[in-house]
């Protein structure tokens, strides 16, 4: 990565495709799973945005997506549908042209070929990919995904359909990136207190969070507040040793632990993965 770009470095952004997203037909879960993957191989997400099915819209967020992350992950829109246009939206980004890649167009041919089915234009639309990409296989469906390096940042476009997207970022992307952020372990511990309102605890959860800057600390409130309240105590720590990052998540977590004994909560047992 050149100087002038530094700052993207470790940043990601995700940008889900589709209307029937923001009609709230579909409950955006490529984009929360895909925040887990990447903030557990280290990268910090900053953005999870979800545009509507249109080649300008897709185009505006990649390019401020190029401006800011290193890693950018589209989901939906590589079907064979008058619908499907990320990578239309990709090509316009980047401003190069979509064309037949030799590889996507084995895979897509393969995959129907297999299942007794003739190679029509919608067919080959799925193979046209924009000029530099490298295909990625589709391991439970048949439109390929795409990896492209530009100005610094990479695009990645997988499948809407989760089954398709989770198998093909696991089989051909997750091992890239890790080998993009080789040295960076991420923990996450958490525990449960109970009898301690949220607004109780939340002043020390404020101090803890000050003074351990590099780990993200965070209540989140599962019964009431006043009546029954339990909180799960949740901390991150990224750092190129994962046992100080171990260390650290138990450091702060037994801190939380004797405040919320000291107030009268009961505390469960830690666990971390
Ligand atoms: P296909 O080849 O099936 O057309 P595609 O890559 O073009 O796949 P879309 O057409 O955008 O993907 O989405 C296919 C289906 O996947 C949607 O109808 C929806 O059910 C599901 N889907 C799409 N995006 C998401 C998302 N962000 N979270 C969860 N499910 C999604
Ligand atoms: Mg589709």
């Amino acid at each position: 990565m050149t100087s002038a770009n530094a700052s993207k470095f470790g940043k990601a952004w995700i940008l889900t495709v589709g209307n029937e997203l923001l009609i709230g037909r579909v409950i955006n879960t490529n984009a929360s799973w895909l925040a887990k993957k990447l903030s557990f191989l280290g990268l910090t997400v900053q953005r999870i945005i979800a545009v509507p099915d249109t080649v300008d819209d897709i185009a505006e967020e990649l390019n401020r997506g190029i401006e800011r992350a290193h890693v950018i992950i589209t989901t939906g829109g590589l079907g064979p549908t008058y619908d499907d246009m990320t990578l239309e939206g990709v090509a316009k980004a980047v401003g190069r042209p979509l064309e037949v890649h030799e590889y996507a167009l084995e895979m897509v041919k393969q995959f129907y070929q297999a299942r007794g089915l003739e190679l029509t234009p919608e067919r080959v639309k799925m193979a046209r990919l924009p000029r530099g990409s490298i295909p990625l296989p589709n391991p439970v469906g048949a439109a390929p995904g795409m990896w492209l390096e530009y100005n610094d940042s990479i695009i990645i476009s997988l499948p809407g359909v989760p089954r398709e997207m989770e198998s093909m970022f696991e089989s051909h992307v997750e091992a890239r990136i890790r080998d993009l952020y080789p040295s960076i372990s991420v923990i996450e511990c958490g525990i449960l207190v109970k009898g301690v309102p949220e607004s109780t605890l939340a002043p020390d959860i404020n101090r803890l969070a000050r003074r351990y800057k590099n780990v993200y600390i965070k209540s989140h409130p599962k019964g009431h507040e006043t009546q029954k309240p339990i909180l799960e105590i949740k901390v991150m720590v990224s750092s190129s040793d994962r046992r100080k990052a171990l260390e650290e998540a138990g450091r702060v977590l037994g801190e939380v632990e004797s405040i919320a004994e000291s107030l009268g909560g009961e505390v469960g047992k830690k666990s971390c993965v």
